[in-house]
């Protein structure tokens, strides 16, 4: 089966676009700043019980005990495939790459 995107281009997309602004900017889940974290309404539970690590750039909510990248949470917020979570990423990649 023939790959759809290089691995050089996820890795771009899961490390270069910083998780809390795609979560703010991007996809618009509702989130606030509580105890010095950033915390996101999961898209699974609906709970604020979360946080983001920016080392590893991802976000993870505690009472599912799941870890989100920037392609997970696309999927899981816009219930969208792979590839269309990659081309929505792919599609705003630039404003973060230039903005450095
Ligand atoms: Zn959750």
């Amino acid at each position: 089966m023939a790959r759809l995107f290089s691995p050089q281009l996820l890795r771009s997309l899961r490390n270069d676009i910083p998780i809390d602004r795609l979560i703010t900017d991007v996809l618009s889940i509702p989130h606030k700043y509580s105890e010095g974290y950033f915390r996101f309404l999961c898209p699974l539970c609906s709970e604020f019980n979360s946080a983001t690590n920016p080392n590893t750039n991802l976000a993870r909510c505690f009472r599912c005990k799941k870890n989100f990248n920037t392609i997970d949470i696309v999927m899981v917020d816009s219930n969208s495939s792979f590839p269309d979570a990659v081309y929505l990423l792919k599609s705003v990649l630039p404003q973060y790459i230039n903005s450095t």
